[in-house]
């Protein structure tokens, strides 16, 4: 085919504005793809319900460390209380325990994840706990029952490296405190952010499991249908669970509920009294009351009603008290010895539920649970404020920040 001359002078000139308008052509100018920059953003806790993105030097990364550029972290109830009361007296602390970023650089002595799984730069990773005390124990030692008196990045005192928590834009993970982390390249970024919340109804879900009450053909009642108990409705249709009861106020939550496996829904607002609530459950399980029952809210009152949803000879799994929500009336003798209910308590996790959580999250994936739904909002990290109090605000339910 010939081309005349002004044919081929307007090619030339749309392949050239082309070029000029791909989107790389323009970043050139910047820091090249990979380099690190000299310095970190780190969202500081500085007072109550406040916080301000300070700028630290990029620390030098040590034999044992990985430096981390953070892809997001979701906000954690925990992390709630501390930014509205400080608690646990951290303040100025860098927050932000549920976060995952990309391994950037690492110390010659890294070679493998806490599970013994080869790392790299660009490998995506997530951290777990941080044994200061115990620096060897493996994901495999079942002594300890969960984190308690472990740390964790984001709950740590700040100190000279800054880079302490994962709402920032960096991360240091450092080999010498005793960190444990995990090579999670081969799942997306929410299901990444949502791992640590995940881990929590792992452990819960295994601790129910010492009952020997909970089974595949169980009836089941989840109480509260915030991000555990939706999480926890999910870890049971993903172990093949079927009757599957969420009990909550919210209407649109119940609905959620239903999309991560509930078989069926109690509005509590629908019915007056908790034994009028009783008899909803048992309706709704055929005239059966649950075998087995989560408590999922951190209300006393929550607690108290839960026993009257269970059967005798049932088990009961609380996990909704995290922090010390108060004391909830009960009646022993009727809740508890004439019915000869076994309890169980459970709080975070182990190292050895972080791999579980990872099989859970594809598993969802697989039986098509919408579980990255459950992050509803996503802030960059310089309007962290804001993500904060829409936390507070419980419109949404796993509110996640982004760098900028
Ligand atoms: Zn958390």
């Amino acid at each position: 085919m010939e081309m005349s001359s002004s044919q081929v002078e307007a090619i030339v000139k749309q392949v050239l504005s082309s070029l000029s308008a791909d989107p790389a052509a323009s970043t050139v100018s910047k820091a090249p793809a990979g380099s690190i920059p000299r310095t970190a953003h780190v969202a500081m806790l500085t007072g109550l319900e406040k916080f301000e993105i300070k700028e630290f030097p990029m620390p030098e990364v040590g034999d044992d460390d990985l430096l981390v550029r953070v892809e997001g972290c979701g906000i954690c109830g925990t992390d709630a209380h501390e930014f509205k009361r400080d608690p646990f007296g951290l303040i100025p602390v860098a927050l932000g325990h549920e976060g995952t970023g990309e391994i950037v650089k690492m110390g010659k002595n890294v070679k493998v994840d806490s599970a013994g799984k080869p790392v790299a730069v660009g490998d995506k990773i997530v951290t777990c706990m941080i044994f200061k005390d115990n620096p060897d124990i493996t994901m495999f030692d079942l002594n300890k029952k969960n984190v308690g008196g472990a740390d964790v990045y984001g709950l740590l005192p700040d100190d000279d490296c800054h880079l302490n928590g994962w709402f920032a834009d960096y991360i240091l993970i450092r080999g010498g405190l005793g960190s444990t982390f995990f090579n999670v390249s081969d799942l997306d970024l929410d299901s990444r952010i949502l791992i640590e919340p995940c881990a929590v109804l792992i452990h819960a879900v295994e601790r129910a499991k010492t009952t020997g009450i909970l089974r595949f053909n169980s009836r089941v009642v989840v109480q509260g249908c915030g991000p555990i108990g939706l999480i926890c409705i999910a870890v049971l249709k993903t172990m093949g669970i079927q009757n599957i009861i969420a009990v909550d106020g919210n209407a649109g939550r119940l609905d959620f509920a239903k999309r991560l496996g509930a078989s069926d829904s109690v509005n509590f607002k629908d019915y007056s009294g908790v034994e009028a609530m009783a008899e909803g459950v048992s309706e709704k399980f055929g005239g059966h009351l649950a075998d087995f029952a989560f408590q999922c809210t951190g209300s006393p009152a929550g607690h108290s009603n839960i026993y009257k949803f269970i059967r005798n000879g049932g088990g009961l799994c609380e996990l909704g008290f995290f922090i010390n929500g108060g004391d909830a009336t009960i009646n022993p003798h009727f809740d508890i010895c004439s019915k000869e209910i076994t309890t169980v308590g459970s709080w975070v996790y182990t190292l050895r539920d972080y791999a579980t959580t990872f099989d859970f999250l594809k598993s969802a994936k697989a039986i098509g649970l919408p579980i990255n739904e459950l992050i509803t909002d996503k802030y960059p990290l310089s309007r962290i404020n804001e993500a904060y109090q829409k936390n507070l605000a419980m419109t949404g339910l796993k509110i996640a920040v982004m760098p900028d």
